[in-house]
């Protein structure tokens, strides 16, 4: 039974994590924005009693970050996977009006909140952990071939950068970090067209995530929901 972290943890691929992971065993920290309005996630306390923790994290807030670990020390809790799955993605955006507000709120959420928290747990992980970044194929740099979404491609592009160097910062205690992008999912985020569903999204990435091992050859991987590397 390992203790997984996941962020964003309220809906979408989160909140498929904590469910398929309560249901094989595993023990769970969800951290979400609004605790109180998390009706699932409070639902699953219930049913899964001394299994499933909830606790609050706006990741684009370095406080809240701090208070999260602060949280987690004091429970003594060992996290054996980190889940960065907490994103945002502004739609419509057109060049010529793309706004830094827009930039910032992304770069805040989908990059330097993966790298802040994974830094500000770094010591509540346990050796040969496995730390995860919910990432995109729209953050690589090779595939982009036409002008769309840039907040949130400009963003998974550096949440790919903080993943290798993460890697390499975590390397020591031999904690595997890799970049993953999910496909593209039926969530609020990816829409009714979209090609998954969000139990397939999330227990392909789940066989993904358990086979990774750290190896010092492939530091900080990127990869897609069947385990296949995608371009940088
Ligand atoms: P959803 O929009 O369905 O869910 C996003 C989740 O992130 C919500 O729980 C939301 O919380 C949370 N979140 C957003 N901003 C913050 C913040 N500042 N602090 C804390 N939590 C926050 O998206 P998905 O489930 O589809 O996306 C999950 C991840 O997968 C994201 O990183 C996304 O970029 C990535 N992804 C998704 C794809 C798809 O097709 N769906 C494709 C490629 C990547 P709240 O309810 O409070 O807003």
């Amino acid at each position: 039974m390992a203790q997984y972290l996941i962020t964003g943890a309220n809906r979408g691929l989160g909140l498929e994590f904590v469910r398929q992971l309560l249901a094989r065993g595993d023990r769970v920290i969800a951290a979400c924005r609004h605790t109180a309005r998390a009706s699932e996630l409070n639902q699953f306390s219930g049913e899964y009693p001394g299994r499933l923790k909830v606790l609050p994290l706006e990741v684009a807030d370095p406080r809240s970050i701090a208070e999260l670990a602060r949280e987690v020390a004091m429970l003594e809790l060992r996290i054996d996977v980190l889940i960065n799955n907490a994103g945002v993605l502004t739609s419509g955006e057109t060049f010529g009006e793309v706004e830094a507000k827009a930039l910032s709120q992304a770069f805040a959420t989908n990059a330097q909140g993966p790298f802040l928290l994974t830094q500000a747990l770094a010591t509540q992980l346990a050796d040969k952990a496995r730390v995860v970044a919910i990432s995109s194929g729209l953050g690589s740099i090779e595939r982009t071939k036409r002008f769309g979404t840039p907040s949130y491609n400009i963003s998974k592009a550096a949440l790919n950068m903080a993943v290798r160097l993460l890697g390499h910062a975590l390397a020591e205690r031999e904690i595997a970090v890799l970049a993953l992008s999910p496909g593209w999912v039926k969530t609020d985020m990816g829409g009714e067209n979209a090609d998954l569903d969000v139990s397939q999204s999330v227990s392909n990435m789940l066989k993904v995530i358990d086979a990774l091992v750290f190896d010092p050859e492939a530091i900080g991987q990127f990869l897609g929901n069947g385990g296949d590397p995608l371009p940088w």
